[in-house]
């Protein structure tokens, strides 16, 4: 059953025409007025719209706007009823978008045929529009899900796997002590020792033969329901059945490193290699597979250090670093009131026109006796401790009250990103001090960005839109921050009201030399704009990733081959300069 969205201020009208529509079998919404329009359109996704001019609150053309800037609306055929006829309005209609502009008072037959007409065109292109992205999205996911050098699955197919195992995990501890105790799930990072000099010495090419060849054994000599993915470079992972014994453990990487251990020849040359591996383990050392893969890792670096050519397992932070970020975390405390933060921009550049057409806000912290530190580090902390609140709000107000001081001055309508962490997007007073930081500045929404993390949004994705959909109601955007290294898919992602993408540096690196780079990221592109989406290459660094962006239409770049963050005065000349 098709579902139909009536918005009209006169009860009578809309009476007839709801009686009319569902006699004929559609399922119908309808709204006395413009905003409750548009709301009910965000709310029920109808398959099309019968909409009045002039209402109060919001008129027809209001609505249409409204539903236009977002995504998961802008599609939706859209016809103007109306008492107002000449040709002027028509064509205003026609312009801005409107699928038909039918005049009041008019035929049953009149209305319900132009509706008919419009859902079955729209029903056409919806589908063509569905293979495409279809047949997009499961190139994508071959190209994201495989690694060419080694036909290992990669990374991203871990979490996958990892859920899978879990679940085993779970079934096999429901109603057994033994399990419940004692049961683990290892994961392995293992790393090839010195694999950079092998790479001096073989070159590239070589290096990527070798690596081959090591997944070969490696994958061949694992007993079956263990699983070997490719993280990158010289770097695999192992995810192990659940086991009740660690020695389960050692037998396996025993078997691993015998299975290495004889000469591997390339290019008429013998090559001798070692592993060093590290373990941790679910559930004690980490709930997901990142932190977990995080643990196995920093094991395997301590083995390198130690030589290589052996494993360890994760042990938890050394006393030195948990003393030094309880000292960081303290110096956090007063870095507000003390004034030590900083906001610098990073140029974001249109590659249609040349011109800076915004920028990223990034924060610094000069810390009074260690100097500059870096966001990475702190804010992690301050999320975890909650002072990334009140440090969030001081970056939007500056933010904003930097954008708008870019307007007086004359610099031109620059947009502001401001990054949001996952505990600022999930307070549900975020929309209130927004709009007091938009009036308190005189900062206008359509001049600034809210950059979010995929892995934030999925989290609770039901909340997660109705959050995004409230907060776009304001009238600013909303960007997805490193796309790609979340784990989640683009199709998945469309479920949320978005209007950017920002493709993760580590798809931008090496454009030129990287074909599944270069794969991924032209997919991506093509995908986002299926979806109307604008989109934003990070971390551009060099010409030839410049020229191969440009090639696959990407709207805008950033990154330090334009300009480095700068603070606030250095940003302000480049501007005026307008290089
Ligand atoms: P992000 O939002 O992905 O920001 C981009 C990071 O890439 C910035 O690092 C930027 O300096 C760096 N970058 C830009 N161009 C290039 C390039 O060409 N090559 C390379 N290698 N790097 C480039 P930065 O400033 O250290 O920020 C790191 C992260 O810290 C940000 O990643 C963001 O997640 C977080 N962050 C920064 N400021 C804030 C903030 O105000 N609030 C919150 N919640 N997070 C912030
Ligand atoms: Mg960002
Ligand atoms: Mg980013």
């Amino acid at each position: 059953m098709s579902k139909i969205l009536v918005i009209e201020d006169e009860d009578l009208i809309r009476d007839n025409i709801v009686e009319l529509l569902e006699a004929e079998d559609f399922e119908v919404f309808n709204a006395e007025n413009g905003k409750i329009g548009v709301q009910l359109a965000f709310e029920h996704q109808p398959d099309l719209i019968l909409c009045d001019v002039m209402m109060p609150e919001l008129d027809g053309y209001g609505v249409l706007t409204a539903l236009q800037k977002n995504p998961t609306t802008a599609t939706i055929p859209f016809i103007f009823l109306t008492a107002k006829a000449d040709l002027v309005d028509l064509r205003k209609a026609m312009q801005q978008g409107a699928d038909d502009y039918i005049t009041k008072p008019c035929t049953a037959t009149e209305l319900l045929k132009s509706i008919v007409i419009r859902l079955e065109k729209h029903a056409t292109l919806k589908a063509r529009y569905s293979k495409e992205l279809k047949l997009a999205e499961s190139k994508l996911n071959q190209l994201i899900y495989q690694d060419s050098t080694t036909n290992l699955p990669n990374r991203l197919s871990l979490l996958e796997y990892f859920q899978e195992i879990r679940h085993q995990f779970s079934s096999l501890s429901v109603n057994d002590e033994n399990w419940q105790q004692n049961g683990m799930i290892p994961i392995l990072c293992l790393g090839v020792d010195r694999f950079s000099r092998i790479n001096d010495i073989l070159g590239y090419e070589g290096g990527d033969l070798l690596l081959k060849a090591v997944a070969e054994r490696l994958r061949n000599s694992l007993p079956s329901g263990n699983i070997i993915t490719h993280l990158n470079g010289d770097q695999f992972a192992v995810l192990l059945k659940p086991i009740l014994e660690k020695k389960q453990i050692q037998i396996v990487i025993e078997g691993l490193k015998k299975a290495i251990s004889d000469p591997f020849v390339l290019t008429n040359r013998e090559v001798l290699i070692t592993l060093s591996a590290g373990i941790a383990l679910y559930p004690q050392d980490g709930q997901d597979i990142q932190q977990l893969l995080r643990g196995a890792k920093q094991a395997m670096n301590e083995v390198k250090l130690q030589g290589g050519n052996h494993y360890s397992f994760y042990t938890h932070t050394s006393e030195n670093e948990l003393s030094e970020r309880i000292d960081l975390e303290v110096a956090l405390r007063y870095a507000l009131e003390r004034d030590e933060f900083q906001l610098y921009y990073q140029p974001q550049v249109s590659l249609k026109t040349g011109n800076i057409v915004g920028a990223e806000a990034l924060l610094r912290w000069k810390h009074p006796q260690k100097g500059m530190i870096s966001p990475m580090k702190f804010i992690p902390i301050a999320e975890e401790n909650g002072l990334i609140e009140p440090i969030g709000e001081w970056v939007l107000h500056q933010a904003c009250q930097d954008s708008k001081g870019w307007r007086s001055q004359g610099l031109g309508n620059l947009r502001v990103a401001v990054n949001l962490s996952g505990r600022q997007f999930q307070k549900p007073n975020l929309r209130q001090k927004l709009v007091q930081i938009l009036l308190s500045t005189g900062c206008e929404p359509d001049y600034l960005e809210l950059e979010l993390t995929e892995s934030l949004l999925i989290r609770d994705a039901e909340l997660s839109i109705q959050q995004l959909q409230s907060l776009k109601a304001l009238g600013l955007t909303i960007a997805i921050d490193d796309f790609g290294t979340g784990y989640s898919s683009l199709n998945y992602l469309q479920k949320f009201p978005f209007d950017v993408l920002k493709i993760d540096q580590c798809f931008v690196r090496n454009l030129h030399t990287n074909k599944i780079n270069a794969a991924i990221t032209k997919s991506l592109i093509l995908m986002a704009h299926l979806l109307n989406l604008k989109v934003i290459a990070e971390g551009v660094e060099t010409y030839p990733e410049l020229e191969i962006l440009n090639e696959f239409e990407c709207d805008e770049i950033q990154g330090y081959l334009f300009s480095r963050p700068l603070n606030l005065e250095d940003f302000q000349a480049l501007v005026k300069s307008g290089s």
